[in-house]
């Protein structure tokens, strides 16, 4: 039903050796939702998305539109629709673009075609150079292939860890701009921003992370009226 988020967590944390780096966390994300998590350097965003995509090992529970998916795989949960851009972006350097996002495709070989031209719609530049080594790309263009890979899998959710690091603003904003025509078409998306004017301007609902925990969830259209919000991400 409409009631039913498309992903929870219940107390989801994670741990390196003795540093509690995510402490026991709750968050949702709703259909149609774009979520973002806004945080300082070493609040935990990272973790807490590699916590929840089982890329770190982690406690508590996750559910996708209800069912417990607590103990699947990275791989199980793609197959699942959850799909993560992680930062650094991840791309195989020394394959083609083409390669990459074929790559990408293999949970859905029959549609790898459709995908691909679904991905060139939204992103031409990638077109123009489907056979050039992904590690030539400008950082602009690799995050595109990042983000177009991750597409090519079909997420029903798509999560990123600041996607926008190290773009120069204007091409930071385009990449935003795709994620919320995205999200526009139906796609759920939980994203790192550590800019906050940007994350504000994309996003239905904030969650701010500090200290390895959630300190405040907020709705973006009051967070106007929220003067304590700027203290939790001005450092
Ligand atoms: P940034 O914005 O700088 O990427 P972040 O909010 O994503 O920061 P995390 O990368 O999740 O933060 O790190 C949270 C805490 O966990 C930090 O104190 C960090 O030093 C620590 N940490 C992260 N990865 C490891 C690791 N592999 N081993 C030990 N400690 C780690």
């Amino acid at each position: 039903t409409a009631d039913v988020p498309l992903l929870e967590a219940k107390d989801i944390s994670a741990s390196y050796g003795h540093v509690h780096a995510l402490k026991p966390t709750s968050l949702h994300v709703a259909e149609g939702e774009l979520v973002t998590i806004l945080g300082p350097n070493g609040a935990g965003k990272t973790t807490l998305m590699r916590a929840l995509t089982r890329l770190t090992p982690s406690r508590g529970n996750v559910f996708f539109r209800g069912r417990d998916v607590s103990r699947l795989s990275t791989n199980r949960l793609a197959r699942c629709g959850i799909v993560m851009v992680q930062e650094g972006r991840g791309l195989f350097s020394q394959m083609t673009v083409r390669e990459n996002l074929v790559v990408g495709g293999y949970l859905h070989p029959g549609d790898i075609d459709t995908h691909l031209q679904a991905v060139f719609e939204l992103f031409p530049r990638l077109k123009e150079r489907l056979d050039q080594l992904a590690g030539t790309l400008s950082g602009g263009e690799q995050q595109m292939l990042a983000i177009g890979r991750a597409l090519m899998a079909k997420p029903q959710l798509l999560m990123l860890d600041e996607p926008s690091l190290g773009l120069a603003p204007r091409v930071a904003s385009e990449i935003l701009g795709t994620l919320r025509e995205l999200n526009r078409r139906g796609i759920g998306i939980l994203l790192v921003e550590q800019k906050a004017p940007l994350a504000l301007k994309l996003a239905q609902r904030v969650y701010v992370i500090s200290l390895g925990r959630i300190v405040v969830e907020l709705k973006t259209d009051e967070i106007e009226s929220h003067h304590d919000l700027a203290r939790y991400y001005l450092h």
